[in-house]
């Protein structure tokens, strides 16, 4: 994740009260204490495993809404007889919340009562037997919202095309706990699990997601709609979790498509998104052979999107950037948005290892996300352009300039706690960006590179 400045974040984390409706015949209250149940936290009982979701964004003419549909996959690891899972920003439709079994007789467990606290943004369902641990259960529900103009969670934004047209676009912004406003979910980075993304669209729209597209099918009863079915991710966290759907074309290295990274932006910046290419491309490269670990997925997206209120966000697979922090003018770009767009890229693409393949517990320990793709895109930028001497000026750019800030009394440790996501502004700042990656630095100054990297591909490869 990237921020131009943390003023940035603060529209991103205002505490939004859930307006969730539900019309269900089967009991339902809005508390602030779900049972006795009270912490931000998820109870520790239950682990989604895999989820299925089906989603249908409506761009015109329905109040730029979506519809739903959820399946998860749940293993139980202690006994219980609640569901306790993360919405916000949603309507659950009348009657279609279901548990049943995994085995072939899928058999129902009744639901004694449904419950929802917007202020933890947390929903319960109480069921009538008790899940057995070791069990494998299946939640289902089916759900709708409203699209958002804020990006944040899932949300629309628009450009005008050379012509002037209005053109739409349906993004996802899910860092730091906003999965929870497109499909109800455990939405916490440890609750990782796989996920079948399933998305319709107008047939002259594309979708992209996290993993490759399988097939796309007609919607059933709705002319000039389809289905876009992608492949089944790998094991990861909901704030990972991305998909885009625009007009929008792609450039590639090798053309053609064929390509494993792909850039997408409107059709008249095509010709602005070489250095993103060649950027992306290099860093991909020198990650896998710097960490000895290949990048798992089979392809990468990289998107410029209109009027984002972030910089960049990592994605697994499909990385999205505000325009200006991708793309770049090879006959007007100053120098230093050149190094922009080529630190951003590279830093996005460090995570892929650093926070996509390993991931923290909770999000006190950003700054092993953050500080190793700071101080790793510097490593990566150094090797391709080493007449820009990035890693000298990183004394002024980075070092230098965070102590200021961790000067202050209001300063804070690197990784300290934490409790609720939305409170995660108070410690996005430089200090897990420049002083994680400074005390990294430190790390490969005084174990030597060779050993540094040794480290760094059995961190990243033991978990
Ligand atoms: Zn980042």
């Amino acid at each position: 994740m990237s921020l131009t400045s943390c003023k940035q974040i603060i529209p991103l984390m205002l505490p939004i009260l859930a307006k969730v409706v539900f019309g269900t015949s089967q009991r339902m209250t809005n508390r602030t204490n779900i049972g006795e149940w009270t912490d931000i936290r998820l109870p520790d009982a239950l682990h989604p495993v895999h989820y299925i979701i089906k989603l249908q964004p409506f761009l015109d003419g329905r109040n730029d809404s979506f519809h739903g549909q959820l399946e998860v996959e749940l293993e139980v690891a202690k006994p219980t007889s609640r569901i306790i899972l993360n919405l916000a920003d949603i309507t659950i439709k009348n009657n279609t919340v279901k548990v049943s079994t995994l085995n072939k007789r899928r058999r129902l467990n009744p639901i004694r009562q449904q419950k929802y606290d917007p202020i933890r943004e947390m929903f319960m369902v109480q069921l009538r037997r008790r899940l057995r641990q070791g069990k494998a259960y299946l939640l289902s529900m089916q759900f709708y919202g409203k699209l958002s103009d804020t990006s944040q969670g899932l949300y629309i934004t628009s450009y005008k095309d050379y012509n002037g047209t209005e053109r739409k676009v349906v993004a996802t912004q899910f860092w730091p706990a906003d999965a929870r406003r497109a499909f109800p979910c455990f939405d916490e980075p440890s609750m990782k699990a796989t996920f079948d993304i399933h998305l319709a669209r107008e047939r002259h729209m594309t979708a992209i997601s996290n993993m490759p597209l399988i097939t796309t099918t007609p919607v059933p009863g709705q002319q000039g709609w389809v289905w876009d079915h992608f492949a089944t991710t790998v094991n990861m966290s909901t704030y990972l979790v991305a998909f885009v759907i625009s007009e929008y074309k792609f450039r590639d290295q090798e053309g053609q498509g064929k390509g494993r990274l792909k850039v997408w932006t409107r059709e008249d910046k095509l010709d602005q998104t070489e250095l993103a290419l060649e950027v992306g491309a290099f860093a991909l490269s020198f990650y896998e052979d710097y960490f000895n670990i290949p990048y798992p997925l089979r392809k990468m997206d990289m998107v410029g999107l209109p009027e984002t209120t972030f910089l960049a966000m990592e994605n697994w697979g499909l990385v999205t950037y505000r325009e200006s922090g991708l793309l770049s003018d090879t006959e007007t770009s100053s120098a230093s948005h050149r190094n922009l767009v080529s630190e951003l890229v590279a830093h996005e693409l460090a995570h892929q290892w650093f926070g996509n393949l390993v991931t923290f517990k909770w999000w006190n320990d950003l700054w092993l996300n953050e500080g190793f793709a700071t101080y790793m895109a510097t490593v990566a930028i150094d090797k391709k352009e080493p007449e820009w001497g990035i890693l000298d000026k990183f004394v002024v750019s980075r070092l230098q300039s965070v102590m200021a800030l961790d000067a202050l009394k209001s300063s804070h440790p690197i990784s300290g706690p934490l409790e609720n996501p939305a409170d995660i502004d108070e410690v996005f700042d430089e200090i897990p960006y420049s002083k994680g990656a400074s005390v990294i630095r430190m790390m490969r100054h005084f174990l030597t590179e060779d050993t540094f990297k040794k480290g760094l591909s059995s961190y990243l490869s033991s978990m």
